[in-house]
């Protein structure tokens, strides 16, 4: 009998799901790729099978389905007429925060989800929805073997000099210090590496995660050695909707001069900044991309020229730089930001071809530049895929 592992990603307001089929050989095959959004307002379930046909597009009344337990039953309902008489062996999950502590998968007890919740300070956004989709699957299958995938769990290899901030030391015991997040996209663009591109397989690497959230990671030999991302996922990078690394002094002028509550901050940084903010228009880099408003081409040069200026610092933590890898929605996708952003770094030897950028090959640059440039999609959810089944495996 076949059996199936599933993968969830549960946000905020949304839970993303993806089932793998476990083949007699070769690699997991993603069968089924959905999400419920719109949870606490008007929910929608949609799903689409490997090959991108529509499975079930569900729509409910606001209050009908209004957390994740109730949308992972529908999910569970959708998976028991799909897969019937196959066997679901175990649950994936997305959990943002591992902490100092995890450096790897971890198969969830009920006391390890206590350890994991002490982390939802550390990341309120998220957390707490992650440990909130483990307990809703606990519901449903109480012996159902899961395992928490953490995103901070790749970054445990960065130089320990740069996981400090100037602040007295007893902030770093307290758990103040770089995290960084996106680990298992980068992860994940580090395992196919060899296989991809072997020629810079144990160079130094950085990869630029730009989509929704947008990071940096510094690699060499396949392991992080630093990030864009620190303490939470507002550092760094400007991004959609948060403005990455900002001076500290602008959050006291908010609440000292302006009046703004914590909240009201923590919404403007996490809601309300970057690309929309910037632009005053969207988040979304193809409305950006499609808009003649001199607006969203200031928000598109300043998001690159970040871009740069972290590359740049992330070129001097590995000593120099051997490849530029770009993934996820706007590292995949937009020709205009490859091409923008290799060409401010030609001072690095990145010698872009424009013709392999415009049709989107695997390789940008010339042959013969000093510095390659590459495209790779990501997978997230097949990282956790994976690790689900080594885990189990043990
Ligand atoms: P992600 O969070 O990885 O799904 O990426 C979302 C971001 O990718 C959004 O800003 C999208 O506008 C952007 N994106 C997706 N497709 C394209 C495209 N063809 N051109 C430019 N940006 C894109």
């Amino acid at each position: 009998m076949a059996n199936i592992l599933l993968v969830l990603n549960a946000g905020s307001s949304s839970l993303k799901f993806s089932v793998f089929q476990l083949p007699e050989q070769g690699e997991l095959q993603a069968a089924v790729v959905g999400q419920v959004e719109g949870l606490g307002g008007t929910p929608h379930l949609k799903a689409k099978d490997g090959d991108g046909r529509l499975l079930a597009d569900i729509r409910w009344d606001s209050g009908q389905v209004t957390n994740h337990a109730q949308a992972l039953m529908a999910v569970d309902q959708l998976l028991r007429e799909r897969f019937a008489g196959q066997t679901l062996i175990g649950v994936g999950h997305r959990v943002v925060h591992g902490g100092a502590e995890h450096s790897a998968p971890l198969r969830v007890t009920p006391e390890a989800l206590d350890t994991l919740a002490a982390f939802i300070p550390l990341a309120p956004l998220h957390q707490p929805h992650n440990l909130a989709a483990i307990r809703a699957i606990w519901e449903i299958h109480p012996t159902l073997p899961q395992v928490a995938c953490f995103d901070t769990a790749f970054h445990r290899t960065q130089q320990p000099v740069g996981e400090y901030y100037g602040l007295p030391y007893e902030y770093y015991q307290r758990g103040i210090r770089r995290y960084g997040f996106h680990g298992l996209s980068y992860e994940y663009i580090a395992t196919t590496l060899p296989s991809v591109a072997p020629e810079i397989a144990d160079g130094r690497v950085v990869v630029a995660h730009l989509g929704s959230g947008a990071s940096l990671c510094a690699i060499h030999h396949r392991r992080c050695v630093g990030s864009s991302m620190g303490f939470t996922a507002l550092d760094g990078l400007m991004m959609g909707t948060r403005p990455g690394n900002i001076d500290p002094g602008i959050v006291l002028y908010l609440l000292q001069q302006e009046g703004l509550t914590p909240a009201q901050i923590e919404d403007l940084l996490y809601k309300r900044s970057g690309l929309l903010g910037l632009s005053g228009i969207s988040n979304d880099m193809r409305q950006l991309e499609a808009s003649a408003a001199p607006r969203a081409r200031l928000a598109i040069d300043h998001f690159v020229y970040r871009i740069s200026r972290e590359l740049g610092a992330l070129t001097a933590v590995l000593g120099g730089l051997d490849a530029l890898v770009f993934t996820a929605g706007i590292g995949e996708n937009s020709v205009a930001i490859r091409r923008q952003i290799c060409q401010h770094a030609a001072w690095l030897g990145i010698d872009l071809d424009l013709e392999a950028n415009e049709r989107g090959a695997t390789r940008l640059t010339r042959t013969g530049s000093r510095v390659s440039a590459w495209v790779l999609p990501t997978n997230e959810e097949l990282m956790i895929a994976r690790h689900t089944l080594n885990l189990l495996e043990i």
